[in-house]
């Protein structure tokens, strides 16, 4: 289908939705975004964007901007609770190497503004204030009705409106999401309110029972980002933006490294996550209406690939539209062309949880032992199959 000025709609502006506005409005497409939020705002946390994301970046023209914004760990360090190394996987110019393009960490609000910028040089119209109540499709169109907001009538419509996306719900079966029994907390410190040097430049992951913490610089240093996730049996609500106070933060980490607890102290705002699993939907597209990220995908963080996996859904989507001759035929070429790899990234997420939180002290133990054996280069190896996957390069 030739894109060229055809009428697309997608709901919801975060890293998937921005990223297929500029995939398709790059090919002619005349994209309009509608995101409920009155502007992008800025959420207070960092995302690590692995090679295979920054060859979409790259396909996308995006890639100086983002260089100018990222930062580049030269490590992923797994450490016991009290701070000894088990394990160092050299990243830095080594995963460079390997796999072509640099492995980036930056703040989601940093990534989200080079996207926008990228989308307003596309032509894309960024309609902020509009929050989906409702869909009904005919045979001119799907009809979207917004919240205190007059109805549109649009040929086709891509939901990439997150982990509680309205279009999935509406429009796709899928069953209910159950909670993992684990609960996480984001949250910024800046660097000036912590001692030099007290965590280098890598993502280091402090593994204890029941629970683990990530940290990593952002910002040239200057801001110390962290995850910190705890088994609990309670449930808390899945999605952005849940205020928790800090002493629970603390309280959850106490007995882990001096480094964690100088960390921790420092913490003022912190929000907490529950995490959710969510059984792999049965469909993405349905005729005038396709789902990328997180909408149909969401997954655990413990692969760091839910931001990148939009990103290559983006690309997918846009490059599969592009050589169909209707809507209906390209979404489902997409959804075809990724349900595998989301599927296996999504298990791959949900395995990592448990071989952080390994709660029997001697199995432990013995785990860590064995993963301090495995040579750098052979732990980076596992992870080929993802980082070293390029959907800009495939047909
Ligand atoms: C603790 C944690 C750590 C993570 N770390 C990483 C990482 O290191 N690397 C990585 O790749 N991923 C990571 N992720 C996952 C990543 O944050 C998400 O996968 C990613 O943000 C999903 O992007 P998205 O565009 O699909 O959805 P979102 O970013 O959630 O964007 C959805 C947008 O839709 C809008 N919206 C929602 N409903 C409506 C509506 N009804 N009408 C209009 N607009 C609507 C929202 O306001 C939002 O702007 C992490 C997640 C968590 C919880």
């Amino acid at each position: 289908m030739e894109l060229r000025d055809q009428e697309i709609s997608i709901v919801g502006a975060g890293i998937g939705g921005l990223a297929a506005s500029v995939a398709l409005a790059q090919k002619g497409a005349r994209v309009k975004v509608y995101e409920q939020a009155v502007a992008l705002g800025e959420v207070g946390a960092g995302l690590q964007i692995s090679a295979n994301g920054v060859a979409v970046l790259e396909a996308l023209g995006l890639r100086e901007a983002a260089a100018q914004l990222a930062n580049t760990p030269e490590a992923i360090v797994l450490r016991d609770y009290r701070g000894g190394e088990v394990s160092r996987l050299k990243m830095g110019a080594t995963a460079e190497a390997r796999y072509g393009r640099p492995y980036w960490q930056f703040h989601r609000a940093d990534l989200l503004r080079i996207l926008e910028e990228g989308a307003r040089s596309a032509g894309v119209e960024l309609v902020f204030d509009h929050q989906l109540s409702g869909l009904s499709s005919n045979e001119a169109g799907v009809l979207m009705e917004f919240e205190d907001r007059e109805a549109i009538l649009t040929p086709s419509l891509i939901g990439a409106d997150g982990v509680r996306s309205k279009v999935r719900t509406l429009a796709f079966k899928g069953q209910a999401a159950t909670f993992t029994g684990q609960v996480a907390w984001r949250g910024l410190v800046p660097a000036e309110r912590l001692p030099q040097g007290l965590f280098e430049n890598a993502a280091q992951v402090f593994m204890g029972k029941g629970r683990h913490l990530v940290v990593y610089p952002l910002r040239g240093g200057t801001l110390i980002n962290f995850v910190a996730v705890e088994e609990r049996a309670d449930w808390a609500e899945e999605g952005w933006n849940i205020p928790d106070s800090s002493e629970n933060l603390r309280a959850a980490f106490k007995g882990f490294a001096p480094a964690v607890q100088t960390l921790l102290s420092a913490v003022d705002e912190t929000f907490l996550w529950g995490l959710f699993n969510h059984p792999p939907l049965p469909r993405w597209a349905d005729g005038r209406i396709a789902l990328l990220g997180d909408s149909c995908h969401p997954m655990l963080p413990f692969l760091a690939q839910g931001a990148v996996m939009g990103l290559e859904d983006a690309y997918v989507l846009a490059q599969n539209l592009s050589v169909a001759s209707t809507f209906s035929e390209g979404f489902e070429s997409y959804e075809k062309a990724r349900k595998s790899r989301a599927t296996r990234v999504q298990n791959g997420a949900a395995r990592n949880a448990w071989s952080y939180h390994l709660r029997n002290p001697a199995f432990r133990g013995a785990a860590h032992k064995v993963l301090s054996l495995v040579p750098s280069g052979a732990l980076l190896r596992q992870f080929d199959w993802l980082y070293g996957h390029d959907v800009t390069k495939r047909g």
